[in-house]
């Protein structure tokens, strides 16, 4: 398994357009687009910063994922995404290592990326993201 960069960081708000005042507007990063992930129940804003960038993450159903964090655990940093060169090859790999996923096989997140969650339990308490760009 080939971790390269940092991908991104997602971040829970309960409004793109509230935090974007602060991300955008206060500290200067640009946002280059929002997309809506029906299969995921959110809206996604990217701010890229270089070879990363901040996803700011809004829930579009109650019963959201992203809803269900702000709930327990209020706004803020909701996961990390490393990118990987290949993802197929990297879920084997963790499975053979025992390590528990969320997603046994890459499904496609926001930007046609293709992304696989694994389980905080096996992270450290870190929701971790893995994704593949072409
Ligand atoms: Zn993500």
């Amino acid at each position: 398994m080939k971790p390269t960069v940092v991908d991104h960081i997602g971040v829970a708000v309960k409004s793109i357009d509230e935090a974007l005042k602060f991300w955008q507007g206060t500290l200067g990063i640009e946002c280059h687009g929002v997309e809506e992930v029906a299969e995921q129940k959110v809206k996604t804003a990217f701010l890229p910063l270089r070879d990363t960038e901040v996803e700011l993450l809004e829930a579009t159903a109650e019963d959201s994922p992203v809803a269900k964090f702000i709930e327990a655990k209020g706004e803020g940093i909701h996961h990390l995404a490393i990118r990987v060169e290949n993802l197929e090859a990297a879920l084997e790999e963790l499975k053979a290592k025992g390590v528990r996923l969320i997603d046994e096989k890459p499904r496609i997140g926001a930007g046609g990326a293709k992304i696989a969650f694994l389980h905080p339990k096996a992270t450290g308490g870190v929701l971790l993201e893995l994704c593949e760009r072409d």
